[in-house]
Formats: C-alpha cells, structure tokens, sequence
C-alpha cells in the first residue's frame, strides 16, 4: 500500500474527518470573512484595519481571508487591496454576535492577581506574545486544520470572562479537556515561532502556518518542539497540561489571522457545532 494512503487511513482513524480546504467563513466580531478577490498573483496584498491578510485558494479562486477582532461593530467594513496598478477598496459585512459571560474560579489567587514582583515577567512575556503575533511568512497558507487533541470541549471562544468574580479579558481561544499526558497534534504543517513558559498561559508553542495564520497550544505539560522547527500536519508537539493559570489539564488553543484571535472552532469541522 503506498505511504500516502496508509498516512490518509491513519489520519482519517484518528482525527474523524479528513481536513477542509477552507475553514468556514462566519463574519461576526471574533469570526473570519472570505472575500473574493478580483484577481490572484504574487503582487497583490490585502489589509484589514492596516493588517495584512492571508491570501487562500479554493477551486483556484483567490479569497482573503479576514479576520475580525473582537472589538469590531457589525455592518459593512472594507479590505484594501494594494496592485501593482493601484489600490481599490472591497466592502464585506460584519453581522452582530453576542458572546456570554464565563465566570471561573481560580485556586491560585496570584494568577488572578499577580504580585508586584511577577509584573516585569508579565510585561516581558507580552511583548514576546506580540513579537508572535505580528510574524509575517511570504509562503502558501495551510489553514487546512486537524483537531489537536482527542477530548470535550469545555470553554468556546469569546467568552466573556470572570476570574475570582473580577472582569479580564474574553477567552481568546477553543478549551479541550483531556487527560494530563494526552498528546497534542499541530494543526496543519508549519514553523515554529515561538515555545516556551508562560505566567498565564504556561508551557506555550506558537506555530507559523504561512501569511500570518498562527496556531497557539497553551497550557501545556511538556513542549516537545522548539523555535525554528519546520513541523508536519499531525506531528505531536507536546502533550496536554495545566500550566499557567488554569482550573484542570486541557488544552486551550487559539488562532491568530492578520494579528487577529479568531475563534477556532471555524477552522476545525469535526467539532464546529454550527457546521
Ligand atoms: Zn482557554
């Protein structure tokens, strides 16, 4: 039997589905849009709010696809596309989304709460998290994603949250409980960009997937990967923890699209609900 196939069984045994083209377009603040574009080639470039955007195929169409922070408010938005014949505006819209409230309680009240001592670690590790956040790859995009990790959801993107009844930010990514040790697979093939152990997020890898498309697994407990590594669909990367500031082992993943937290559940189809 060729290797290809033998490859296809194992990973259709393992993960459900084989993985889409495309991840579903939802353009809602925290969702992804798909817009058309007029024209494909290695000049043209798309931005979102001065944001560069991935440029995806499918069926050899050219799509952009957009990720829409959070905090923008619905109706219509536009792209700009930059050729070398100009530039032109593309007008796309955003429909409302309500997120709910998540109140949590966290054990370790110094992960709610950090000392004064433990803010210099924290304002060191956000500028590394935005170094990872703005990487830029000129290479074709894999957002053709596999779930991670075998377990239950058990916290979804957007979530507006409470830590120890105080207001912090919305849940920047899809939750998977599972088992301390479980092994967690990377998404689709990539680099990575940047591992290592974070105050809130704990053991944490960042991987490139071409174009500003970045996948995040966070609270790990071990990382088995390290920077620079050019990583396989599948590959494990480490295995599920409850580093960080956590209530049990899971592992939280996030998605980053034009420097943009876009919910996951949109790229991976075996577990989108809304499918
Ligand atoms: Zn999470």
């Amino acid at each position: 039997m060729p290797y290809k196939i033998i490859c296809i069984i194992f990973f259709s045994l393992l993960f459900g589905k084989p993985a889409l083209a495309l991840p579903h377009a939802n353009p809602v603040p925290g969702g992804i849009a798909l817009v058309e574009l007029p024209a494909a080639g290695d000049n043209i470039k798309a931005y979102f709010q001065k944001k560069r955007l991935a440029i995806v195929y499918e069926n050899n169409k050219p799509y952009a696809l957009v990720g829409i922070p959070l905090s923008t408010r619905a109706g219509k938005q536009q792209l700009q596309l930059k050729t070398a014949q100009g530039s032109q505006q593309l007008a796309f819209t955003v429909k409302p989304k309500t997120y709910k409230a998540q109140y949590l309680t966290i054990k370790n009240k110094r992960k709610v709460n950090p000392y004064e001592k433990d803010m210099a670690r924290i304002n060191k590790e956000r500028k590394k998290k935005n170094r990872a956040k703005k990487h830029w790859s000129q290479q074709p995009v894999h957002a053709d994603f596999i779930t991670p990790v075998k377990g239950q959801i058990s916290s979804i993107f957007g979530l507006r949250r409470f830590f120890n009844k105080q207001p912090r930010r919305p849940h920047s990514g899809l939750d998977i409980a599972a088992a301390r040790g479980t092994p967690i697979h990377a998404v689709a093939d990539g680099k990575v960009i940047e591992a290592g152990n974070f105050f809130f997020s704990g053991n944490m890898v960042y991987i490139d997937h071409g174009q500003g498309l970045i996948s995040l697994y966070a609270h790990m407990n071990r990382i088995d990967v390290k920077v620079g590594d050019s990583i396989r669909q599948g590959q494990v990367i480490g295995l599920v923890g409850s580093t960080g500031r956590v209530t049990g082992p899971h592992l939280h993943l996030a998605v980053i699209a034009n420097q943009t937290l876009v919910d996951p559940l949109l790229f991976l189809d075996e577990l989108n609900p809304e499918k």
